[in-house]
C-alpha cells in the first residue's frame, strides 16, 4: 500500500502560556490513486497539517503511516526529514515557482538530476510526464513563454517526477479560471489513478470543491471527514 494515514497528529507550537495547539488530534487517511480535499478557515491549521505532511516540521504526537511504513508516532524525532521530503512527498503549490533560467524539461528533470540521476535519463522521464499533461510541444520552452494554464501543469509534472506516494497541493488552482481549475483537478485526478499517489488538496476556491468526491474539513486544529458532492472522475 502507498496511501498516507494520520491518527491523533498533534502540533503543539512554543510552550507554557504562550503555547499555541495548531493541531488538536486529526484523523485522515488519503488510498492511492484518491484526491481528497482539505478545507479550512484562515487559522484552522491548514499550513500546520501540511507542514507536518510534508515532514517540513515536527507534530507533537499522534501518528503518521505512508503504506506500510510508520513515519512518525508519538514523541518520535524523524530520524531524516530531508530525505523523507525528497523521496515521498511530491508538492505542488498556487505559483507554480518555475526556475526562470532553466527550460520546461529541465524544470522538471532538476530534482532527479540533484539526486544523482543520469541527464539523459532525468529528461526522458520528465517528457514522459509532460506528454501525460499534455504539454510535450512546450518542452523547450522558457516558463515566462507558458500561459499560467501549462505554467500549473509543468509545476505538477515536477511534482510528480520523483513519483512520491503523496502529493500535497496547497492552492493548485486560486489563481486560474473555471475552466482551467477544473483542468488542473482532473489531472491530479488522472495522475493519481496512474501512478497510485494519495492527493492532498488544500483549497478555498468554490470552483473547485464540489468536484472532491471525499473532503476534510478542519476547524480549530479537529478535522471532520464528509462527503463531497462531487463524484470525482472516475
Ligand atoms: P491556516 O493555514 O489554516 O491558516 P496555520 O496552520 O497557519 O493555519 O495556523 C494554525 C494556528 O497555529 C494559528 O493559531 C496560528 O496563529 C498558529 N501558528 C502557526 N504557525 C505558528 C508558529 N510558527 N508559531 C506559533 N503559532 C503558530
Ligand atoms: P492555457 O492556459 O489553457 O494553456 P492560454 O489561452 O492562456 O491557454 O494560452 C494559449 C496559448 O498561448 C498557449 O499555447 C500558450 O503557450 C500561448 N501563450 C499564452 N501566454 C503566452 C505568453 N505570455 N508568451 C508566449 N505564449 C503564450
Amino acid at each position: 500500500g502507498r496511501g498516507i494515514r494520520i491518527e491523533g497528529l498533534k502540533k503543539r507550537y512554543g510552550s507554557g502560556d504562550t503555547a499555541v495547539d495548531a493541531l488538536k488530534g486529526v484523523d485522515m487517511e488519503v488510498a492511492p490513486g484518491e484526491v481528497v480535499g482539505l478545507v479550512g478557515p484562515s487559522g484552522s491549521g491548514k499550513s500546520t497539517l501540511l507542514k507536518c505532511l510534508g515532514a517540513v516540521i515536527e507534530p507533537t504526537a499522534g501518528r503518521m503511516t505512508l503504506g506500510n511504513e510508520v513515519i512518525y508516532d508519538d514523541g518520535w524525532k524523524i530520524r531524516d526529514l530531508r530525505a523523507l521530503r525528497r523521496d515521498k512527498i511530491g508538492f505542488v503549490f498556487q505559483a507554480p515557482y518555475l526556475i526562470p533560467f532553466l527550460d520546461v524539461t529541465d524544470n522538471v528533470a532538476l530534482l532527479p538530476m540533484l539526486a544523482g540521476e543520469p541527464n539523459g535519463k532525468a529528461r526522458q522521464r520528465a517528457l514522459e510526464l509532460l506528454t501525460a499533461l499534455d504539454v510535450q510541444h512546450r518542452a523547450k520552452a522558457m516558463p515566462s513563454q507558458l500561459s499560467g494554464g501549462e505554467q500549473q501543469r509543468v509545476a505538477i509534472a515536477r511534482g510528480l517526477v520523483n513519483r512520491p506516494p503523496v502529493i500535497l497541493a496547497d492552492e493548485p488552482t486560486a489563481p486560474l479560471d473555471s475552466v482551467r481549475a477544473l483542468a488542473v483537478i482532473r489531472i491530479l485526478g488522472d495522475m493519481a489513478k496512474r501512478y497510485q499517489t494519495a492527493i492532498i488538496v488544500v483549497t478555498h476556491d468554490e470552483k473547485i470543491i464540489p468536484t472532491f468526491k471525499r473532503i476534510y474539513h478542519i476547524r480549530d486544529g479537529v478535522t471532520h471527514e464528509e462527503a463531497g458532492e462531487g463524484r470525482g472522475f472516475d
